[in-house]
């Protein structure tokens, strides 16, 4: 599998599957969240909404993945995660891995062969940057998958580059 990185937007990623960093509700929030549910149209949310209908009624527990359509995005389909909120006194390091690998795992199942993640939990979940990119690159590398490429989409330059530092090491 060939790990890459881009600095730009996830939404306007020409790959198979893009990954959200949701929130368990999976009825949209802010950051990634909120930019796939405005640019990707009423489509994404109504099959959020079918799944909370159906066996996610309890919400979408941290660590796990679903897929919906992608709506009007370039990619086919969403795959939403629920990444952990970064905490001090707690080792929560497990469950970002696992936010990778089940989202891969899904991706799979689908016959996805590009994936773009965003750097999960490192929003308004307020994951440290270079842990969160250590974790999600080694989860990745380690993942037993037939996905080809797995594309980390960074918003800014500051983040590129810590995502660029790990690549390399
Ligand atoms: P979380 O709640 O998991 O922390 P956020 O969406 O708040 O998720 O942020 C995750 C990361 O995604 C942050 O580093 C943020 O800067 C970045 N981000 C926000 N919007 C976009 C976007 N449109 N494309 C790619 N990355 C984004």
């Amino acid at each position: 599998m060939n790990v890459t990185l881009v600095q730009g937007d996830i939404t306007e990623q020409r790959t198979d599957a893009i990954v959200n960093a949701a929130n368990s509700s999976l009825l949209g929030g802010g950051g990634v969240d909120g930019a796939i549910h405005r640019r990707g149209g009423p489509e994404i949310l109504a099959e959020c909404r079918q799944l909370r209908a159906g066996h996610l009624g309890g919400g979408l527990p941290t660590g796990q993945a679903v897929a919906t359509t992608a709506g009007l995005l370039p990619a086919h389909w969403v795959i939403h995660t629920v990444g952990p909120v970064y905490s001090r006194s707690q080792d929560r390091s497990e469950l970002l891995a696992a936010c990778h690998r089940e989202s891969l795992r899904v991706a799979d199942a689908l016959g996805a062969r590009t994936v773009a993640f965003p750097a999960i939990s490192t929003g308004i979940y307020g994951w440290p940057l270079d842990d969160a990119a250590r974790i999600a690159v080694t989860a990745v590398r380690a993942a037993g998958t037939s996905v080809e490429e797995v594309r980390f989409v960074l918003f800014d330059a500051a983040a590129y580059e810590v995502f660029r530092g790990q690549l390399s090491s």
